[in-house]
């Protein structure tokens, strides 16, 4: 069996093709232009990594969630335990780009960080206080 594959480990992009014996696994892999394809092609057949972009909810915040993403790539089959552990994860505004969520996700040496600020959420009595200084304004 022969297995296309793009390279995304530069611009470049090059096309390879990925021989596999269901018993030996990988038996030839072309196309790729220099090693860091090889090694590519190699991870995706045994252990695809991919990064996981979602987001977190936030407490107090002036919006309900933060997006993030990891630091780098996690295996693809851990996916779905990775959403799970940061679905029950909450983070306190204020939030800033770069800040990290959680870290090490689920022993793999990612870091969930943050790619967004939020700002925590205005009280009410600043919020009343901004609407009456804007109407004394608007009266002079
Ligand atoms: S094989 Fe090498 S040159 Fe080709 S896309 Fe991958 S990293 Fe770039």
């Amino acid at each position: 069996m022969v297995k296309k594959l793009v390279c995304i480990q530069c611009p470049l992009g090059c096309e390879m093709e990925v021989k596999l014996n269901g018993k030996m696994g990988v038996m030839e892999i072309k196309g790729n232009r220099c090693p860091r394809g090889y090694d590519y092609a190699m991870e995706e057949m045994i252990d695809p990594k991919r990064i996981l972009t979602t987001s977190v909810k936030v407490e107090n915040g002036d919006i309900d969630l933060v997006s993030v993403r990891t630091d780098k790539p996690i295996p693809k089959r851990l996916l779905k335990e990775a959403m799970e552990a940061i679905r029950k994860a909450k983070v306190k505004a204020p939030v800033r780009v770069g800040d990290i969520v959680l870290s090490n996700l689920l022993g793999t040496g990612a870091n969930v960080m943050a790619t967004r600020t939020v700002e925590p959420k205005k009280s009410e009595d600043f919020e009343n206080k901004n609407e009456k200084d804007l109407k004394e304004c608007k009266a002079i």
